[in-house]
């Protein structure tokens, strides 16, 4: 194939125990999906449908990496989450036949420039600028669900220069992934690649340049960034 500009890189994440790589297409997020932070941000924990947006491949940055402080915000805050990888796609997918299509697990945090997301909301317009800016997805590595199983309770943490700020379970999710996989292949098709960050436990809060973030899921990975 020839193109005419040089085609972009293809976006991926380590796989733990494996030189190879897992190749990144969507990054699907789950909105207030732990009761505490649904509360904690001015909303009714009620069990309504979860709703979606989407970050952009190329926002993945690397547990241990540096996180650049984004442009045009003052208020930029962490988000830990477990991450669900895909591993075979499609749409309709039931509940009951969801892990089937998970190809593994992995830890994120969703950064958020809080102060233009809460702009937009107010103004009634798309989350983008809050969620998808560059770096906004920092991520471990991946690790294959025959290593790892399926993670449905187990700590969830981050802490912030050691001091702990968030500390959930997973069995606290008010969606489960295979409840997530159903809601998000009634709207969309999945295909192998895609991401969903399965939202925050409470405790979300801002960075400053020098932070360093840690934080992790019981049984999946640490992550570490500094915020520079
Ligand atoms: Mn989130």
């Amino acid at each position: 194939m020839e193109y005419v500009i040089a085609p972009p890189e293809t976006p991926s994440l380590a796989v733990a125990g494996n030189g190879a790589r897992f190749p990144v297409r969507r990054i699907y997020c789950v909105g207030r999906n732990y009761a505490a932070h649904a509360r904690e941000m001015g909303h009714d924990p009620d069990r309504e449908p979860p709703f979606f947006f989407q970050k952009n491949a190329d926002a993945l940055l690397e547990s241990g990496s540096r996180f650049p402080y984004p442009a045009a915000s003052r208020d930029v805050h962490f988000e830990i989450e477990l991450v669900c990888a895909i591993g075979t796609g499609g749409s309709g997918i039931k509940a009951p036949d969801a892990l089937g299509h998970v190809w593994g697990y992995a830890v994120g945090i969703d950064m958020t420039r809080r102060d233009l997301q809460g702009a937009a909301k107010k103004l009634g317009r798309p989350w983008e600028v809050g969620k998808a800016f560059e770096h906004s997805a920092p991520c471990t590595r991946v690790h294959p669900v025959g290593a790892a199983g399926h993670p449905v309770e187990g700590r969830i943490w981050l802490d912030v220069n050691g001091e702990t700020r968030q500390d959930g379970n997973l069995n606290e999710l008010i969606w489960s992934v295979p409840e997530i996989i159903e809601q998000l292949t009634a709207l969309f098709t999945l295909a192998p690649g895609d991401l969903i960050f399965t939202g925050t436990p409470a405790g979300v809060g801002a960075v400053n340049r020098g932070d360093v973030l840690t934080g992790g899921v019981q049984g999946v990975d640490e992550i570490e960034i500094e915020v520079i």
